[in-house]
């Protein structure tokens, strides 16, 4: 008995039957005697069709319409489960993000949740209600609608799973938990039992689309109990926690790709002291975030700077650039698109020397170039030509030992 917060991911409540299979589990949980907090997507791909029918109306529209028509797709779900939770004759509500109490940014696209307040949600509790939230959305101190990112839902739930002291957070999706790779990539990937909140935060933040970034740094932060597992099985996933066992016992947990970078250089900046933080503030102030940055001097006076984004904010960093290159100096941008990173992630390598050069001659062997790299103590990440990326992460995961000889099932639609 206590508290159990969960989340459904979009193929487990893609149609009208798997909602009805959705809602029988909840049911044997509320039945086992837990109060029952359930975040759910929008069904399917809706978000991705209300994106496609907002761009046949405008390239680039506003940004406060564009999240008030994306979190209609997550208030079609959470109606559609709690009327599936009353057919069945259980008492349920469903609540948006603003009537759940969960106050963000005033930032549109991307919003942090600010706090959440409980209130509303513990009285529908305490009434025996099963609790239905909207996923990815909330409201900002100026009435707003906002939605927190593209996968923002496992954040919603990690947010209220921590600010109502839930006794676990159940994320469940169309896989049966965290594995080495992504397996639609490397059918041979292993599911881990554990994983540490450092580990699968590099994994998330490096393209592991399983969980969204900030699910892990809140669930790492309010020290949530985090467990990853399939809406399609009763198999148990993976527990995401604090320093896990394998953290110690192998040099790579896993290997992440993300197939959307692309690659800025900034020829001929003057060489200043404050040259650099003047070119990335001015990107932070147009909201782009910026990864891989890397300096070259061919001489004294003038310096270049190449640094990689994600492909979505290419054409506002041109943009951007373009708009200050008087008052920055230089003298033009090239780009380069169709580019992917690579990366190979795990505790181990802080004590374990010679991983990067491995992950090089790896990739060296099978022909694949590479155009940039980024270390830290517990990731080396590779900048390499978006077309290999599946052949460099199945070579990285059987090079490091990962392969298993079962294939993983997917579920998707
Ligand atoms: P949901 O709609 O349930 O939120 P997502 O599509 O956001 O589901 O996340 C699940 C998908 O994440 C899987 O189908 C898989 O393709 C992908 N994925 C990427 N990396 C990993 C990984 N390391 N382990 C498991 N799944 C991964
Ligand atoms: N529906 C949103 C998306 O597709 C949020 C989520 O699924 O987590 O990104
Ligand atoms: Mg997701």
């Amino acid at each position: 008995m206590g508290l159990i917060v969960q989340k459904y991911g979009g193929t487990s409540v893609g149609t009208v039957e798997r909602i009805m299979r959705v809602a029988d589990r909840i049911i044997e949980y509320k039945n086992a005697g837990n109060d029952m907090v359930v975040v759910v997507s929008a069904m399917g791909k809706s978000t991705d069709v209300l994106i496609e029918m907002a761009r046949q109306i405008a390239p680039n529209p506003s940004a406060r319409e564009m999240d008030m028509l994306l979190t209609t797709g997550e208030q079609v779900s959470i109606a559609l489960l709690a009327m599936a939770l009353q057919q069945k004759g259980y008492d349920a509500v469903s609540l948006t993000g603003w009537q759940a109490g969960i106050a963000t940014e005033s930032v549109h696209g991307k919003a942090r949740i600010q706090e959440v307040d409980t209130a509303r949600i513990r009285s529908e509790l305490q009434r025996g209600r099963i609790v239905i939230v909207a996923g990815f959305q909330g409201i900002s101190e100026k009435g707003e609608i906002t939605t927190l990112g593209r996968g923002g839902s496992d954040t919603t739930a990690v947010a209220l799973a921590g600010s109502l002291r839930a006794d676990k957070c159940e994320i469940f999706t169309d896989v049966s938990g965290v594995y080495t790779a992504d397996p639609r990539v490397v059918p041979m990937a292993q599911k881990l039992d554990s994983i540490s909140y450092d580990e699968m935060l590099e994994l998330a933040i490096l393209g592991a689309g399983v969980l969204h970034p900030r699910s892990v740094e809140a669930a790492k932060k309010y020290k949530v109990k985090l467990v990853v597992r399939s809406s399609f099985s009763q198999e148990e996933g993976t527990c995401v926690e604090e320093a896990a066992d394998m953290e110690t016992g192998r040099v790579v947990s896993g290997v992440a790709h993300d197939e959307d970078i692309a690659k800025i250089t900034v020829v001929g900046m003057p060489a200043r002291v404050g040259t650099l933080s003047r070119l990335f503030n001015t990107l932070a102030g147009a909201q782009i975030n910026v990864d891989i940055i890397i300096q070259s001097s061919y001489d004294a006076a003038v310096t270049n700077i190449s640094f990689t984004v994600s492909s979505d904010d290419l054409v506002r960093t041109l943009d951007t650039l373009a708009a200050y290159q008087e008052a920055l100096g230089f003298d033009k941008v090239e780009h380069e698109s169709g580019l992917a990173k690579v990366s190979i992630v795990g505790a181990g390598m802080i004590t374990n020397p010679g991983v990067a050069a491995e992950m090089f001659q790896q990739l060296a062997e099978q022909d694949i170039s590479i155009k940039m790299v980024s270390t830290s103590d517990i990731k080396v990440s590779c900048v390499i030509p978006a077309e290999q990326t599946s052949l460099a992460v199945r070579t990285l995961h059987t090079a490091f030992g990962l392969d298993v000889a079962e294939q993983a099932v997917v579920h998707g639609i």
